[in-house]
């Protein structure tokens, strides 16, 4: 039932309240079925503990063994065709059923194993065979509950779906780099994402204009991804400020850290003091704080120009690689 609640709302389109689709209540409605079943499975660990505790003698008639048999092949049929659809559709609530479906052959199987033991042999094993099936049980509500909570955060976003992202945009040779994408995932479907683009500033608004729209048209045609572009000018012929990128680069190389520049711009003070804007992408695994970075990075450039001011924006994407011209 929940499935189907959640799939209806998972397929309506985007409305006026709700203008990133409602992919995500197909996440809720998993969530839910997950939740479910990790009650099964403690309500499984009490029930075996009982059986552990006071042993009672198991009796099955041949019918029931008959319609254990039966039940566990229409279980694993019903298995089968969830994780087929599921895959096929792309769904993970129909999948975290497939599970749901597995956890039941599994139970059935360890009643009718410890029945057939129990029967031939006198042993009371149904008790701890349980046991073991109701752990195996909540350890795979506990996975499928934390896919699901990811899904509704907001997780990173697929290796896959990065490397397609960059591969596609490395195709376009009118643009001299982009950096900073960003990606919003609100369903398998519905993706929104944003990029850095540079241009050569000597071009015109026009032809800039031209280029991102293709780009943006692209993206939507070859790959359903309502992409935005954001024009960054970069003069590329300009030797005035070299020196000072060069010593930016140098100082930031010299940490060793992966760090990597974007965004590189000049101001000159009214009292001729230099303000060096840009921003800096760091790795997920730096464990130095943005203030220890900018408080260093000044001290270090001014040992080589002297009295000048670095304004830095840090990166923390972790989406992709830095693929700026400069
Ligand atoms: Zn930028
Ligand atoms: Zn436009
Ligand atoms: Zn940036």
């Amino acid at each position: 039932g929940l499935t189907v609640i959640g799939f209806k709302m998972a397929g309506k389109k985007p409305d006026h309240e709700h203008p990133y689709g409602h992919e995500r209540s197909e996440s809720i409605s998993g969530l839910l079925i997950s939740i479910v079943i990790m009650f099964v499975g403690l309500q499984f660990v009490k029930s075996s503990l009982d059986k552990i505790i006071s042993p009672s003698a198991l009796r099955l008639s041949t019918t029931v063994y008959i319609i254990l048999v039966i039940s566990i092949i229409l279980k694993l049929a019903q298995v089968y065709f969830y994780r087929l659809i599921g895959k096929t559709i792309d769904s993970p609530t129909l999948i975290a059923t497939a599970k749901d479906s597995l956890n039941d052959v599994f139970t059935t199987i360890a009643v009718l194993l410890s029945a057939i033991i129990q029967a031939s042999t006198g042993w009371h094993l149904d008790g701890w065979v349980g046991l073991g099936v109701a752990i195996y049980i909540l350890f795979s509500a506990a996975s499928l509950i934390k896919t699901f909570i990811n899904d509704l955060l907001g997780h990173q976003p697929g290796h896959e779906l990065v490397e397609r992202m960059d591969a596609l945009l490395q195709t376009y040779d009118d643009i001299l780099g982009f950096h900073d994408l960003l990606i919003h995932q609100y369903g398998p479907n519905m993706i929104f994402a944003s990029v850095h683009v540079e241009f050569d500033s000597n071009w015109t608004l026009n032809q800039a204009h031209h280029v991102t729209d293709k780009i943006e048209h692209d993206f939507w045609h070859q790959a359903q991804i309502h992409l935005v572009c954001h024009i960054d000018p970069i003069d590329i012929n300009n030797q005035k400020y070299a020196k000072i990128y060069e010593a930016v680069q140098a100082v930031i190389k010299h940490y060793e850290l992966g760090l990597t520049t974007h965004d590189f711009h000049v101001e000159e003070l009214v009292n001729g003091d230099k303000l060096i804007q840009f921003d800096v992408v760091v790795p997920e695994h730096i464990t130095t704080s943005d203030d220890e970075l900018l408080v260093s990075i000044n001290h270090d450039l001014r040992k080589i120009l002297g009295q000048v001011t670095a304004e830095i924006t840090f990166d923390h994407n972790y989406i992709g690689d830095d693929h700026s011209l400069i």
